[in-house]
C-alpha cells in the first residue's frame, strides 16, 4: 500500500492528514507514505528573505519527516527547480512535474487539496491550483508519452501505470463550500500529530500569528500548542457540523482518479467514524458512479 500527499506548502501535511498516515502506519508498518510538496516556501514570511525563508522551511519539514517517519519530497521541474509559491498556474512545467512525480511513485491513494464548490468561497491561490492541477492531470498519470518532451523516455517501451484513488482533504481557507464523506478519528494520534506541527516554528510560530487569518497566538509551549492544535480540529468539526466525540481529519472521494467501491475503502482506511462521517451518501455516489463508468 502507498499514499501520496501532495499539497503546496510546508506545514498543509500535518494539518490535513498526518494523524491518518500514522493511524496507517501503526495498523502496517509497510505502508508507504510520502508528502509531496509543490512551492519552495519562500514567501510565507515578514521578517527573513526570501532566501532564509525556503531555507528554513525545507529544514522544518525535514525535520518534520524525520519525526514522523515518512517521506518527503519537494516538487521539483524537469531542471530541478522548485516552484514559486502563486505562480505555480502559470508555470508551464507544473503538470508534466506532477505527473513525473506521481507515476515514479504510483500510489494507491492520493489527498489533494480541494476545488470548492461555491464560487463566493475564498481561496490560496497555491491550494486551489494544486486542487486543479491534480484533477488535470489525473487522466494522464496512464498516458506514458503525455510529457516525455519534459522527461524523455524510450516511447517504444511503455508500461501501464496504476491511476490513483484521489481523495480532497479540508482547507481551513475555503470557509465554506467544503465537502466531507470520511471521518477519520485522530484522537489517539492528535499529540503526536501537533509535535510534527511544531517542527513548523517559522510558520505556526511566527508567521500564521503575524498574518491573524487562522485564530493562532503564539503558543508559549509545547502542552499549549498541543491545546491550541485540538482547537483548530474542534473548529472544523463545528464548520461542518459533526456532533459526535473525537478529533477528526475529513476527507472526501473524487472521481477524478480510480472510482474505488465502497467496501475496498472500508477495508483499507483506519479509523473511519461510522457516527461522523457521512457513509450512506459515500455508498450511494460510489455506486453511481461505479454503474455510470460500466463496472
Ligand atoms: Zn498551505
Amino acid at each position: 500500500m502507498k499514499l501520496l500527499f501532495v499539497h503546496a506548502h510546508f506545514d498543509d501535511f500535518e494539518v490535513t492528514a498526518a494523524g491518518t498516515f500514522e493511524l496507517w502506519h501503526r495498523l502496517d508498518p509497510n505502508v508507504e507514505r510520502r508528502v509531496l510538496i509543490c512551492t519552495d516556501g519562500a514567501a510565507g514570511h515578514h521578517a527573513m528573505t526570501r532566501e532564509q525563508t525556503a531555507r528554513r522551511r525545507l529544514a522544518e519539514q525535514e525535520a518534520a519527516a524525520k519525526l514522523g517517519g515518512f517521506e518527503f519530497r519537494l516538487l521539483t521541474n524537469p531542471q530541478g527547480r522548485a516552484f514559486r509559491e502563486a505562480r505555480l498556474h502559470a508555470s508551464a512545467d507544473f503538470l508534466p512535474a506532477l505527473w513525473h512525480a506521481i507515476r515514479e511513485f504510483e500510489p494507491d491513494y492520493l489527498f489533494c487539496p480541494p476545488i470548492p464548490v461555491d464560487p463566493l468561497a475564498g481561496v490560496h491561490v497555491d491550494h486551489l491550483d494544486v486542487a486543479q492541477a491534480i484533477r488535470s492531470v489525473a487522466y494522464m498519470i496512464n498516458v506514458p508519452h503525455a510529457f516525455t518532451p519534459e522527461y524523455p523516455t524510450d516511447e517504444t517501451n511503455s508500461h501501464p501505470v496504476r491511476t490513483p484513488v484521489i481523495l480532497n482533504t479540508f482547507d481551513g481557507y475555503l470557509v465554506q463550500g467544503h465537502g466531507m464523506d470520511l471521518a477519520i478519528d485522530v484522537s489517539e494520534v492528535v499529540a503526536h500529530v501537533a509535535r510534527l506541527a511544531w517542527c513548523h516554528e517559522s510558520q505556526f510560530r511566527e508567521w500564521l500569528p503575524w498574518i491573524d487569518r487562522h485564530n493562532l497566538s503564539v503558543a508559549p509551549n509545547l502542552g499549549a500548542w498541543e491545546r491550541q492544535f485540538a482547537g483548530v480540529l474542534e473548529r472544523r468539526k463545528s464548520a461542518l457540523g459533526i456532533q459526535a466525540p473525537g478529533l477528526f481529519e475529513l476527507f472526501q472521494v473524487t472521481a477524478w482518479g480510480t472510482v474505488p467501491t465502497f467496501e475496498r475503502l472500508m477495508r483499507d482506511f483506519p479509523g473511519v467514524s461510522a457516527d461522523a462521517s457521512r457513509l450512506n451518501l459515500l455508498r450511494d455516489r460510489l455506486t453511481a458512479w461505479r454503474a455510470a463508468a460500466g463496472e
